[in-house]
């Protein structure tokens, strides 16, 4: 362990035994309930903790003053009790994203109260689908996207306002995915709004049309992270995304990303077809610069669902994320997984590492203490309707981008509200409700296991994931129940 990561471990136990005792303090849930108070769009922690962060002076009501002072008094301790320094402290709620991230989870302790895991008042991070055109057709396409954007796609005007909306709620991080958005000539007055709005921006493409103008035009933009898809060797990855020249073309477009400084991620989503591939793909992720490999947990949901038969059984799953937990100990670069077992799998003691969620990169610790499992049980795997949903490119409001349940439209309704109302969210989020399996699992807070394939198997946000082993009867009894054959045609439609 580097001194640097030493220290950055020392400082997120730190912040987690500060988050517990708070947690556990009805006075200083009170005190929150007071300083996270939103007039009109005006969040007045974000106000405070900007100009706290770049010294610099607002106007001021009583109001606002008495939260300042509340504010710094719990800097102080902060600081007194714990590695962080007051420099730290400033330069972190210097980047936009991390500060309305902080704001959002105190919003979200003095709306909920103490939970575990938490639910953030608005959500930290919107996958925008941003539109259903592709120049690929790939197999296992959740937006089971077309040639041509549809009719009802946001126009730039809509999609500028529906940008302002999520801002005003308190949205901290934007990826922007597809279809392939580098299709859209907007994707890049959109991105340069969202930094604008002091929002992480982040983009998820096929990496084909990703050359060094692009690439460039993307960080000119302020694009932090690019998420390109790699699902394999030459021939599989061609085979997978139905495009002969695909892979070379992708590679490049790494290439291209890396080498313009942009913190650039490979994911790779793996089927029974492409497992054995998975460690070439983690060595090429290596080589090629890239700061992240991401396993990406195959659902079927749109065109997946015709090749449902493709999914990994619970046991391949588990060997796979085992493996991935190997591969993060010994790499220079993180290795993470979107199936949300892998926080169980991290959370055993067995790896140096640890991994709170699986959107979040930066969140990688060595060891797991006391304080890190509180951390982890606070933060808590499967963020859908929680601390993220998706956006579709006509403005439908979905819980994941891999759930496609319509819960409200941007353009007719009111995005935080629909996020905080929406019953169909409070049952992902209660996992209290879900069935025996994961509902009863001493990794409920850690894990939850993925709602979405829930959903896309049994078509309730509730019942257990049957993708994990320790549900591996529910996975069985699918099949054996209703037969190999009538069970995926059950499934697809
Ligand atoms: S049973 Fe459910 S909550 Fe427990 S580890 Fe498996 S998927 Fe996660
Ligand atoms: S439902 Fe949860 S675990 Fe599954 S893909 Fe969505 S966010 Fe990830």
């Amino acid at each position: 362990m580097t001194v640097t990561e030493s220290s950055s471990k020392k400082q997120t136990e730190d912040m987690a035994k500060i988050i517990e005792n708070w947690l556990g303090n009805p006075v200083i849930r009170k005190l929150l309930k007071f300083t996270t108070k939103r007039t009109g769009n005006e969040r007045r922690l974000d106000k405070i903790l900007k100009s706290y962060a770049f010294d610099k002076d607002v106007n001021l009501s009583f109001g606002d003053r008495l939260t300042e002072k509340i504010v710094m008094k719990i800097v102080g301790s902060v600081v007194d009790r714990t590695s962080i320094t007051e420099e730290d402290v400033k330069s972190n709620l210097q980047i936009g994203y991390w500060r309305k991230g902080l704001v959002s989870t105190l919003e979200g302790i003095a709306w909920r109260g103490p939970e575990k895991p938490f639910t953030s008042y608005a959500p930290f991070l919107v996958v925008w689908n941003f539109t259903n055109a592709c120049n690929l057709s790939c197999k296992h396409c959740y937006q089971s996207s077309g040639k041509k954007p549809t009719s009802d796609e946001l126009t730039t005007e809509e999609k500028m306002k529906a940008l302002d909306e999520m801002a005003d709620a308190g949205v901290a991080y934007i990826s922007i995915s597809g279809g392939e958005p580098l299709f859209m000539k907007d994707v890049f007055e959109v991105g340069k709004k969202i930094a604008e709005k002091d929002m992480g921006f982040a983009i998820a493409t096929n990496g084909t049309m990703l050359t060094k103008e692009t690439a460039q035009k993307l960080k000119d933009s302020g694009c932090c992270y690019v998420q390109i898809s790699l699902d394999g060797t030459r021939k599989t990855h061609d085979e997978f995304r139905g495009f002969f020249g695909a892979f070379d073309k992708t590679v490049q477009g790494i290439r291209n990303s890396v080498n313009t400084g942009l913190l650039t991620e490979v994911s790779m989503t793996v089927t029974k077809d492409n497992l054995n591939e998975v460690g070439d793909i983690i060595d090429l992720t290596e080589e090629l610069g890239a700061s992240t490999f991401m396993h990406y947990n195959f659902i079927p949901s749109g065109r997946g669902k015709d090749i449902i038969d493709k999914d990994l059984s619970p046991e391949e799953r588990e060997e796979l994320l085992n493996f991935l937990a190997e591969e993060c100990d010994k790499r220079d670069m993180s290795v993470l997984s979107t199936a949300p077992q892998f926080s169980r799998i991290m959370a055993s003691g067995e790896y140096a590492s640890s991994s709170l969620t699986h959107f979040d990169s930066i969140s990688q610790q060595e060891g797991m203490g006391n304080e890190t499992r509180f951390l982890a049980e606070f933060v808590g795997g499967c963020g859908g309707g929680r601390l993220y949903c998706g956006l579709e490119p006509n403005g439908d409001i979905i819980p994941c981008v891999f759930l496609p349940k319509v819960l409200g439209n941007i353009k007719e309704d009111d995005f935080l509200e629909v996020w905080k109302d929406s019953e169909f969210m409070e049952d992902m989020r209660n996992r209290r409700r879900y069935d025996e399996g994961c509902g009863g699992c001493d990794y409920r807070s850690i894990c939850g296991g993925c709602r979405a394939r829930a959903y896309a198997y049994y078509g309730d946000v509730q019942v257990s994931d049957p993708g994990c082993i320790i549900n591996k009867r529910k996975w069985e009894s699918l099949k054996e129940e209703i037969g190999e054959k009538q069970f995926i045609t059950l499934v697809k439609t």
